[in-house]
């Protein structure tokens, strides 16, 4: 077989070359012409140039992209300077895929965070406000456009940017109330605009009869219950012992299991207290988000205004950064001025909004040179 190949071969190669032989004379005269027409052109005197390296072209497709690097976190003058927008998604691909997944909220989607107490017929003091006050806060958050989300759809948002309202309110009762409180405050809202409302509610284990009120409220559906403490008076510190954090944390999971059948998973931090070690357990418990009484500013998706140590302007607001988890620490404003903040909270919103149409053309090429092989292309 390997001989047979060979003469064949070699037989073709005879013919090749004999096909070649009238070729040599055409090259030899054309040798000779450029030869002379070289001769006439030297004696010209030009100077002969070096002709340029020709360079292999590379296909476009294998050139490898640079990343453009990413703006920073929005900014605002609006909140006081030692209020720092935080960011927690660790993952930048993920952030910015459910950043501009169109089925998501979009970007500038703003939720204020009001925490209420007592709505009181006559005067009010402290931290109560009347039931006038009351009225004209809910009316001009419906006035300017927001509308009310429960707990869930809270954790939805924080965690994936899950669309909600483009200005979103989430109430806040804090503490244990008679159903009354809530038919007269809150379930006209319910009825007109479909307003849920979240209460904080304390999870000892007594005043059945009050349990009993809450429960036919919570099967409504409208009042969402979470957990604020199972005895609450005493607020945790950074001297709490694991145990008591523990049983303070869990016994108000029980204790709604128990009542409502049904699993909170917000733990409003009864005094506004909490630690590094409670941020830390909470998860550990089932909760996905916890509130402070801290007045910081609103909150948007992966974008969290937090404090890095005690100042003078609000020196009973714990610092939130050292307990090291903005989901377990978002801030709320107090229901006696909210009314006051709801112009800038808009504007944050909207000036965030803009910011992120600025920020789109490199930030969807960062996704698509780092992102995209691995992650898919943005839904
Ligand atoms: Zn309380």
């Amino acid at each position: 077989m390997i001989k047979t190949r060979l003469i064949l071969t070699l037989s073709l190669l005879t013919v090749l070359l004999a096909s070649c032989q009238p070729a040599t004379a055409t090259a030899d005269i054309n040798a000779i012409q450029t030869a002379a027409f070289q001769t006439a052109y030297a004696q010209i005197n030009l100077p002969t140039e070096t002709p340029a390296p020709t360079e292999t072209p590379i296909p476009t497709a294998t050139v490898p992209r640079t990343p453009p690097a990413l703006p920073g976190t929005y900014q605002t003058a609006i909140l006081k300077s030692h209020n720092i927008p935080r960011s927690y998604v660790a993952d930048t691909c993920q952030y910015l895929q459910n950043k501009w997944n169109s089925n998501n909220s979009v970007p500038g989607t703003v939720v204020m965070i009001i925490m209420f107490h007592g709505i009181n017929k006559g005067d009010a003091s402290g931290n109560d406000i009347t039931v006038t006050q009351h009225r004209q806060l809910m009316d001009d958050l419906h006035e300017m456009g927001f509308q009310a989300i429960n707990m869930q759809q809270m954790a939805d948002f924080m965690y994936n940017n899950a669309k909600i309202p483009e200005r979103s309110v989430l109430l806040i009762v804090d503490d244990r109330h008679f159903a009354e409180y809530f038919n007269d405050h809150f379930r006209p809202y319910y009825n007109q605009w479909g307003w849920p409302v979240v209460n904080a509610y304390i999870g000892v284990d007594e005043r059945v009869d009050l349990w009993a009120e809450n429960a036919a409220l919570s099967a409504e559906g409208w009042v969402d219950y979470q957990s604020h403490g199972y005895l609450h008076n005493t607020p945790i510190s950074e001297g709490s012992s694991d145990e008591f954090i523990t049983s303070e944390m869990g016994g108000a999971i029980s204790s709604i299991q128990k009542y409502m059948n049904k699993t909170p998973i917000a733990y409003i931090w009864p005094g506004g207290g909490f630690s590094p070690r409670a941020v830390e357990i909470g998860p550990q418990l089932g909760y996905k988000l916890g509130f402070t009484v801290n007045p910081r500013g609103p909150v948007m998706y992966n974008w969290i205004p937090q404090a890095d140590a005690f100042n003078d302007s609000n020196p009973s607001a714990i610092p939130e950064v050292p307990a090291g988890n903005p989901l377990m620490t978002l801030p709320r404003y107090w229901s006696t001025d909210a009314r006051a903040n709801i112009d800038s909270v808009r504007v944050i919103g909207q000036e965030a909004k803009a910011y992120a149409e600025q920020s789109r053309p490199t930030e969807l090429e960062y996704y698509d040179i780092v992102c995209a092989p691995t992650y898919g292309p943005i839904p």
